[in-house]
């Protein structure tokens, strides 16, 4: 479960900026690759146990699935592989990994002063 660190950071990313202006998180948006090595589902579980207590406590994780593209090394167009297939829809070339699918960062913070 390594979801757990990088949920603490990313609670107190969101606690540094809602601190700095006396406010609160309402809301934090996250972009979460299903290549990412992270699963949404136990971010929002760890999110939850952290958040209490804090200036994140009640804030809406929204979390947005990336799925990962393939590029097509002979034509160069990205995809999404279909099951058990790594062929190019457009030529039927072989596609490779991209970094599309791998992202993991914090999109937004969304703060509010109410309450
Ligand atoms: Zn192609």
């Amino acid at each position: 479960m390594h979801e757990y660190p990088i949920t603490l950071r990313i609670v107190e990313i969101a606690n540094q900026q809602a601190e700095g202006v006396g406010a609160r998180v309402s809301g934090i948006d996250l972009v979460v690759g299903d290549d990412s090595g992270f699963i949404g589902e136990s971010i929002q579980m760890y999110f939850d146990i952290i958040a209490e207590g804090t200036p994140c406590e009640g804030a809406a994780l929204s979390i947005e699935r990336v799925r990962p593209q393939l590029k097509c090394a002979a034509c160069g167009t990205y995809f999404v592989r279909k099951p058990f297939s790594f062929a190019c829809p457009q030529c039927g070339g072989d596609g490779y990994p991209t970094e599309i699918g791998k992202e993991f960062y914090v999109k937004s913070v969304e703060l509010t002063t109410e309450g």
